[in-house]
């Protein structure tokens, strides 16, 4: 039987540092959001491995709300252009949005996103993400959490998908090129 683990080369994040990275991002949120009302916003469908694990490492009150764009389609470059598959149900007006995205690659998804969402007049707006490629920044965009810089290397597992698979990997590696048709 072919099983996923079998299209892997290297194992970057083991399920255990993926968990030490999380909570850690967790603690750090919940302090910084004690008094704030917080609303996490997810990025489908990358962050919602992330997410689901972030939420539950946040100890304050929030809401969350999730929101669908596409830009990559099933390739492996952005493509610059940004749709909307599914928007917010909640209106952002008196929200501390945190927007939960799984990689900042060129920040080209990311800051159409927050253009978007700021236009929406939230209380504050922030941006958190588990990975971070900076060398591949093409537009001026930081985020506010990082959970931890990546080599420029295509990465899957933990949410993160090479056309729409690999997304229920528990841990994050590198797919052996034969993966990718040679
Ligand atoms: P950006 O607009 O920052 O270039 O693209 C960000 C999006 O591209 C991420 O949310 C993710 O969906 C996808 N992406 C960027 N780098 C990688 C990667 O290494 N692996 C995977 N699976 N997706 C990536
Ligand atoms: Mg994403
Ligand atoms: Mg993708």
């Amino acid at each position: 039987m072919h099983q996923m683990t079998d299209d892997i080369q290297e194992v970057l994040f083991s399920e255990e540092r993926l968990a030490e990275i999380v909570s850690k991002m967790g603690a750090k949120i919940s302090e910084d959001y004690k008094d704030k009302n917080l609303l996490l916003v997810s990025i489908l469908k990358g962050s919602v491995v992330f997410m689901s694990d972030l939420m539950r490492s946040v100890t304050t009150p929030c809401s969350i709300d999730f929101m669908a764009v596409s830009s990559y389609g099933s390739g492996m470059k952005t493509s610059g252009v940004v749709k909307i598959i599914k928007d917010l149900d909640i209106n952002l007006k008196g929200y501390d949005v945190l927007v939960v995205e799984d990689i900042l690659d060129s920040g080209l998804t990311l800051s159409y996103i927050l253009e978007l969402l700021q236009a929406r007049e939230p209380k504050s707006i922030r941006l958190c993400t588990l990975f971070d490629k900076p060398d591949r920044r093409t537009v001026g965009i930081k985020a506010d959490y990082v959970g931890t810089v990546v080599p420029d290397e295509f990465i899957v597992g933990y949410g993160l998908d090479y056309d729409e698979k690999y997304r229920n990997l528990p841990f994050v590696g590198i797919l052996k090129p034969e993966v990718y048709g040679g």
